[in-house]
């Protein structure tokens, strides 16, 4: 029985999914201004991860994640850099893009862009002031927080304590101080006619539209960074009671953040680290490793010395899993039986909330098995388990032996036998040099 930890009811909660063996899942997605850092890959990580899961053990899931390509941040990037709005989050979509693939996920299903709903969003606002849940002002248009009577439910915030500790711009145009823009009037930037004026949608208004216009109901996962909480969730919610008269999701789930070195990643404190240079020196499924090895929830201190030891980790499950390929393909032995009670023990550790950390147990003691036994058999079955539980989590290293290195191979075996000790050394250098022995 699967149960997911949702951030809405702060408990773990037997999951039942909207629709038989479906699950609708939206996550908020990048704002494409920028280069992908460490933190940013976490939920990349993780929702791949929830989905391959969720899909072994017999959904449907149906992945949607949003790409933000209108914000004022583009726009000051844009300008700093002295190219269009459009031509900077091109290059930025496709580092995203190729970031993701890199940490070995796969694409969600659907990644909209903003300015693709720019008509849904306006019409959207349009009903919202119609039914008196947001009203216009010269600067652009509010959401009237006071509308939703349980505001504040997600992030467990008491409505009328939020005049503190939120950034709450003093804006004279708002009613309330806690209402928020789901409409700039602008003309700075990438800006679209609107019945307000020309200007651009709200950040939190444009995830609540592409909901509404993509899966149309209440969704079964709706998830994030565990910064996104608030105010950009909770805000995202009111809207769709109020337009839609319906919760936005069932489950809400929310990543940990990663700190480096105790301290939080910053631009101000210089300790930025970005996956495209993490890759060119760590592989890259070393670094997915390491994010899996800690429960999704919890937060990761990252250092230099935590990624070695995963480094030297991830080599050895590697090492050992290749040695078993090689032996399967010389012996023509293409799979083996996955061993099922370690299966068993591993889907009750992930249907508990996702409990890696503990899986991880299960992966070394696996490869201390593989390396003591002797048996091909046995070998071969536990290299078939191993295969399933690497591939959901993403960190099945990928094996390529030529027929010509496994001729390599036997030949030095045959010279070994024949005790031709000169010959044998040669075709044993190749074989290092290949990484097979
Ligand atoms: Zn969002």
């Amino acid at each position: 029985m699967l149960k997911i930890y949702n951030t809405l009811t702060q408990q773990k909660e037997v999951f039942k999914s909207i629709h038989p063996n479906h699950i609708n899942m939206y996550v908020c997605g990048p704002t494409v201004y920028g280069d992908i850092h460490l933190g940013n890959a976490r939920p990349i990580i993780f929702f791949d991860v929830l989905k391959r899961y969720l899909t072994h053990i017999g959904y449907t899931v149906n992945y949607v994640s949003n790409i933000t390509d209108v914000d004022d941040k583009i726009i000051d990037k844009a300008k700093e850099l002295k190219m269009s709005e459009l031509e900077l989050t091109q290059i930025y979509t496709d580092h995203y893009f190729d970031m993701s693939k890199k940490v070995g996920s796969q694409l969600p299903n659907l990644m909209p862009k903003a300015t693709e709903y720019v008509s849904d969003m306006i019409h959207y606002i349009d009903e919202l002031i119609q039914n008196g849940d947001a009203y216009a002002k010269d600067s652009g248009v509010y959401f009237r927080v006071r509308n939703v009577s349980d505001y504040g439910i997600l992030s467990k915030q008491n409505i009328d304590e939020l005049n503190e500790g939120v950034r709450i711009t003093l804006d004279q145009d708002k009613e309330d101080p806690r209402d928020f823009s789901v409409w700039k009037n602008t003309t700075d930037g990438l800006s679209f006619d609107s019945p307000w004026g020309k200007g651009r949608p709200g950040w939190h208004t444009e995830c609540a539209v592409m909901n509404h216009i993509i899966f149309k109901e209440e969704i079964d996962i709706h998830g994030g960074g565990s910064d996104l909480k608030f105010p950009h969730h909770e805000n995202e919610m009111a809207q769709t009671v109020a337009h839609s008269n319906h919760h936005l999701a069932r489950y809400w789930m929310h990543v940990g953040r990663l700190d480096v070195n105790q301290e939080k990643m910053s631009k101000s404190l210089g300790n930025m680290t970005f996956v495209k240079d993490l890759v060119k020196s760590v592989d890259p499924l070393a670094f997915r490793l390491l994010m899996v090895s800690h429960h999704y929830r919890q937060p990761i201190n990252y250092s230099d010395d935590l990624m070695q030891q995963f480094v030297k980790e991830y080599d050895k499950i590697e090492r050992s899993l290749k040695k078993v390929f090689l032996t399967m393909k010389l012996n023509g032995v293409s799979r083996g039986k996955p061993l099922d009670d370690i299966l068993i023990q591993f889907n009750k550790l992930m249907e508990d909330d996702f409990n890696t950390p503990n899986v991880m147990t299960i992966i070394q003691d696996l490869i201390k098995q593989l390396n003591k036994e002797k048996d091909e058999l046995i070998k071969t079955n536990i290299y078939e388990t191993l295969s399933v539980i690497l591939h959901i989590l993403g960190v099945m290293p990928e094996f390529h032996i030529s027929d010509d290195a496994l001729n390599t191979y036997r030949k030095w075996e045959q010279a070994r036998l024949d005790k031709d000790y000169q010959k044998a050394d040669e075709l044993r250098k190749m074989l290092l040099d290949e990484g097979l022995i």
